[in-house]
């Protein structure tokens, strides 16, 4: 049954011209990187309630304790490696066919398995930059960490306005990047397959991106480990482990 899912879905990639590919954290779990809500994970030594964009902004003490967070976070991050699933979708993206590729995910790993940097649409950001908080201007992170290591700086300041320096990833109590989610949501509206990998599609408004493609008449497929809010609404359902189901997809997919 499942292989025949994989046989139907590979064709409609094959006649598809305006692919969106929507990925959450079920892809990046399959490449080590940690769930950082898990026990023992780096977030359960925070109270998640002192790292919200709020705090960060009212007091030098969170925005110390949330530097210490996310420099605890990020090694995991910069060393994972893609997975299958995301060479899957630089394949997709080969055969002229990627529209965009949007995802939840911050670790990067989507550019360094090869996807084009102007393709990704990073919702909740990315921990590969830093960027100011008043005057928006962006920095590389190690660029800034680097500085902070050399000089013994907790939290960085902007040589340019004097604003708070954060990690460019969208935090708690803070709003999703207005532009980002606009090209999203024409993306979706405008192609004709739309395929999620290892999203559970539960975090908004993200997750109403697949519905806005169906009401615009594009198909559905799903590739996760677990059901979703949205699967009765889903063409193909594929229940797996993203690496594995997006190779086997490709696999049929090549063979068109
Ligand atoms: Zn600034």
């Amino acid at each position: 049954m499942k292989d025949e899912r994989i046989r139907v879905a590979a064709r409609w990639l094959h006649e598809a011209e305006r692919v969106v590919v929507f990925t959450g954290a079920g892809i990046s779990t399959e490449s080590g990187i940690p769930d950082f809500r898990s026990p023992g994970g780096v977030w359960s030594r925070y109270n998640q309630d002192d790292l919200t964009y709020q705090r960060f902004r009212s007091h030098e003490r969170y925005r110390k304790l949330y530097w210490e967070y996310d420099r605890a976070r990020f090694p995991a991050m910069r060393d994972a490696q893609p997975n299958a699933a995301h060479h899957a979708v630089v394949e997709i993206e080969r055969s002229g066919r990627l529209a965009a590729l949007v995802t939840q995910n911050i670790d990067g790993l989507h550019q360094k398995a090869g996807s084009s940097p102007d393709k990704v649409l990073e919702l909740h950001g990315t921990v590969h930059a830093v960027t100011c908080l008043d005057c928006d201007r962006r920095w590389n992170r190690e660029e800034i960490t680097a500085r902070m290591e050399a000089e013994g700086i907790d939290v960085p300041y902007c040589e340019h306005c004097g604003g708070p320096l954060k990690c460019a990833t969208i935090a708690f109590g803070q709003s999703l990047p207005a532009d980002v989610l606009d090209q999203a949501f024409h993306h979706a509206r405008h192609c004709d397959l739309f395929l999620t990998v290892g999203s559970s599609l539960v975090v908004q408004p993200a997750a109403l991106l697949p519905a806005e493609a169906r009401r615009a008449g594009a198909k559905l497929v799903l590739i996760n480990l677990s059901d979703t809010p949205y699967d009765a609404i889903m063409d193909i359902l594929l229940i797996g482990k993203a690496g594995p189901t997006a190779a086997a997809l490709l696999a049929e997919f090549a063979r068109l």
